[in-house]
């Protein structure tokens, strides 16, 4: 679900480590179980009294979001201790974030991405069961479900949420929100669901753009509704293309009305050669030299509004560097990808990222990854420079003691009230 693309102006990277690393040893298959491991049958609903659209917990989204105990207990379970153990065991590679690929295909075409494949068979229940069995053996706690569009197979989905937070993970998905009906969001919410990452890009659907909010509106206003009386979250996750900038604006004043944060991508081209991209030429939504100046407004506007409060995991500075990275000066920043994060692809086998998803160097597979130090940090060299990566960008911020001790101290005298906001 991560936008993708760019300007033709701005270089791609020099890609020869990443094609050396493609050639340099055969890709690991993971080998079944002798008999099928299935995941177990979900217990539904868990919680009766909170189905269906009588049963809301009334909220003002003027007001503050609350967070119970227990709520706050969940996301320092999902992100701080994962955080503390990673730093305290030796060894490089102590994930805390893993992004699940539980399929490949999707039921949209946005021009800009080539992160799907219709050809390419979802993942089996046994390898979700195993990923989950084999992050749980790492500080790995928080789990996101990727494609593609994950919500394909809503009942498989229903399946590895359940599971995965049986086991303390703290689960999250990244949707185009098509399918997101409310007896899907009441399973998923139902099962553990900690948090809704809901893909979109404009207001009304247009050509090349088709995660558009209006044709879901009615699930949208379930799923804010609903996240009072079940605890996840939820935040709109927004690509910014040379098409549509306003959107941009209106998506943001529609996220603000109903208390609930806005994370950004700028348009990235894809960092490896995609032969099944089908819009690599003549792309309507990449940016070029002449939106540079529209698109360094919207940005500016975006910073006043996250200074005027409005809820923004991405930091100032992180939203003024999309103009940089726009203009190819972006520069190395930490990358924590294989070491800290990675991507488990449908077939049960590792890379570092997304962007590396359909590398085929042989990173490993659960229960056996091969990450190595030395040459992530030479291929880093080659990729940093372009990559805007949000999530590995945060991760790598996090990676400072004194700056994330600063913000428990600043959590702990606003009551642990911030847990799920921007770490500045
Ligand atoms: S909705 Fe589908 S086509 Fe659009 S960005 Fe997500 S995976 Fe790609
Ligand atoms: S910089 Fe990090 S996240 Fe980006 S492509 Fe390189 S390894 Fe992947």
């Amino acid at each position: 679900m991560i936008g993708v693309e760019s300007p033709e102006d701005s270089s791609r990277p020099d890609v020869s480590v990443l094609q050396l690393l493609e050639s340099a040893r055969p890709v690991a298959r993971l080998e079944p179980l002798p008999e099928p491991l299935p995941l177990p049958e979900p217990v539904f609903p868990q919680h009766p009294e909170l189905l269906g659209r009588d049963n809301f917990v009334e909220h003002d989204f003027r007001q503050q979001r609350k967070w119970s105990a227990p709520h706050i207990y969940r996301s320092m379970r999902g992100w701080m201790f994962p955080w503390m153990k990673s730093r305290l065991l030796p060894g490089e590679f102590q994930p805390i974030i893993a992004y699940l690929f539980t399929e490949w295909k999707c039921n949209l075409d946005c021009h800009y991405c080539w992160a799907f494949d219709n050809r390419v068979k979802g993942m089996t229940e046994e390898v979700a069961r195993r990923s989950i069995d084999w992050l749980h053996d790492t500080p790995c706690r928080v789990l996101a479900l990727m494609g593609g569009e994950p919500l394909l197979r809503p009942q498989f989905a229903h399946k590895v949420v359940y599971y995965a937070a049986k086991k303390g993970f703290w689960p999250y998905v990244s949707t185009n929100a098509r399918l997101l009906r409310p007896d899907v969001i009441d399973r998923l919410a139902d099962a553990g669901m900690a948090t809704f990452n809901f893909a979109v890009d404009v207001v009304d659907e247009k050509p090349g753009l088709p995660k558009a909010l209006t044709p879901i509106r009615p699930f949208f206003e379930y799923l804010v509704k609903k996240q009072f009386s079940y605890g996840y979250s939820v935040f709109f996750n927004i690509n910014i293309t040379r098409r549509n900038l306003e959107d941009v604006r209106q998506l943001t004043e529609i996220a603000h009305e109903y208390g609930i944060a806005t994370d950004y991508h700028i348009n990235e081209s894809p960092l490896m050669d995609q032969p099944d991209f089908k819009h690599a030429d003549n792309n309507d939504t990449f940016i070029h030299k002449e939106d540079w100046p529209a698109v360094d407004e919207l940005v500016h506007w975006l910073v006043e509004k996250k200074r005027q409060g409005y809820k923004m995991p991405n930091s100032a500075a992180r939203l003024l560097e999309m103009t940089e990275f726009m203009r190819g000066k972006v520069q190395e920043w930490n990358c924590r990808a294989g070491q800290n994060t990675l991507i488990i692809r449908t077939d049960g086998t590792l890379a570092p990222c997304f962007p590396m998803y359909n590398v085929s160097h042989d990173w490993g597979t659960i229960e056996k990854p091969r990450f190595d130090s030395q040459e992530l940090r030479t291929m880093k060299r080659d990729c940093q420079p372009h990559c805007f990566s949000t999530l590995n960008h945060i991760v790598a911020y996090c990676y400072n003691d004194a700056r994330v001790i600063r913000w428990l101290l600043q959590q702990a005298v606003r009551g642990f009230q911030g847990v799920t906001g921007s770490m500045e």
